[in-house]
């Protein structure tokens, strides 16, 4: 922490601070200046609210953490990259991971179909919501547990790996029964006692950003888990809500390099619900790519005019197979593989 003296604190004020921050385990070290003095407290406040109280006294100007308050997620801590094994896929490594499939698992045909398709077409995780997380309680809510086993039985023929959403705590287990990766929905990225279960799972984490986190709460999301002892967290941009109406979110790839600075784990963008409109997924899959992401996580059903959720963002194979190509080519620019 940084604490700044107001200019008119005199050097018994500066005694009586060093006395404070001595009193709470931490080592100051004061710089006199001409004007104003500021005394750096030594010592690692991560998560402690103490040192930040001094701002309450009448001396005292401003107290600013000097460390990032994510600890196991921050570049300050671990320097290389983070790579979340898979099966034999590696998220966060040279190769671009596209994860693809419908919004929900709706019948055993619809999700042996499409798991085929996004495969022929490059797809490395096979994707379907079988607990969906739906706005309002009259839409179609997902198959559960039956959707978890079709999930499974389409791993089985196609050998993809599969990616689902677990909204609750107690259905942890049983999801992660069927599921390579669990994934942590943007309405649940602050749901801390579904973090914390998640951490004890032994399966890779896909945390979605909500949309209205910004990108310290969401980091300090991913701590929950890491702290939980699941070291696998893989981090997933799919929009946040901003004045705009023309899509269905923003898509933030801001957070992309922002991230890429702050953290070690891999980031995957989501560019089907951060814009809410399929003629848009392919550009903003190709601008993830270029602006430094690890992977995509793309919608993709047979017939998306019959979809029971997210239809109008669903992109139909055959044009999922051309986005491919697409990004391929924004991959090989930016020296990755794809
Ligand atoms: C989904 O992946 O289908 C989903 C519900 O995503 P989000 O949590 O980002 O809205
Ligand atoms: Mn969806």
């Amino acid at each position: 922490m940084i604490i700044v003296l107001k200019s008119g604190a005199s050097d018994a004020d500066v005694a009586d601070v060093e006395g404070r921050i001595r009193a709470m385990g931490y080592t100051p070290h004061t710089i006199h200046g001409e004007l104003r003095n500021v005394i750096g407290a030594i010592g690692d406040d991560r998560g402690k609210e103490r040192l930040r109280s001094l701002a309450s006294l009448e001396c005292v100007e401003s107290v600013t953490p000097i460390l990032q308050p994510f600890k196991l997620a921050s570049r300050e801590v671990k320097r290389g990259n983070t790579q979340v094994r898979v099966g034999n896929v590696v998220v966060g490594g040279r190769e671009i991971v596209v994860m693809a499939g419908p919004c929900s698992v709706e019948s055993r045909f619809q999700v042996l179909d499409v798991a085929h398709r996004v495969k022929a077409a490059g797809a490395r995780v096979l994707r379907g919501g079988a607990f969906k997380p739906r706005t309002s309680p009259y839409a179609f809510q997902g198959l559960e547990e039956e959707g978890l086993k079709l999930l499974a039985e389409a791993r089985r023929e196609t050998g993809l790996p599969v990616i689902t959403e677990v909204m609750e705590p107690d259905k942890v287990d049983v999801v992660a029964e069927h599921s390579d990766i669990l994934q942590i929905g943007a309405r649940n990225v602050q749901n801390f006692s579904l973090l914390r279960r998640v951490g004890e799972a032994g399966k890779p984490v896909l945390l979605k950003r909500g949309m209205s986190t910004s990108i310290q709460e969401w980091l300090l999301s991913a701590e929950y888990v890491l702290a939980g002892g699941n070291p696998n967290v893989i981090l997933c941009e799919r929009g946040i809500r901003t004045f705009e109406t023309a899509t269905r979110f923003t898509l933030d790839l801001n957070a992309v390099p922002v991230l890429k600075k702050l953290t070690h784990l891999p980031v995957v963008v989501d560019p089907s619900h951060g814009t809410g409109h399929w003629e848009y997924v392919e550009s903003m899959a190709m601008a993830a790519v270029a602006a430094g992401a690890d992977g995509l996580l793309i919608e993709v059903h047979p017939k998306p005019e019959e979809a029971l959720s997210d239809g109008p963002q669903s992109l139909k194979p055959d044009k999922f197979a051309a986005l491919m190509g697409r990004v391929r080519k924004i991959a090989l620019a930016v020296d990755r593989d794809l």
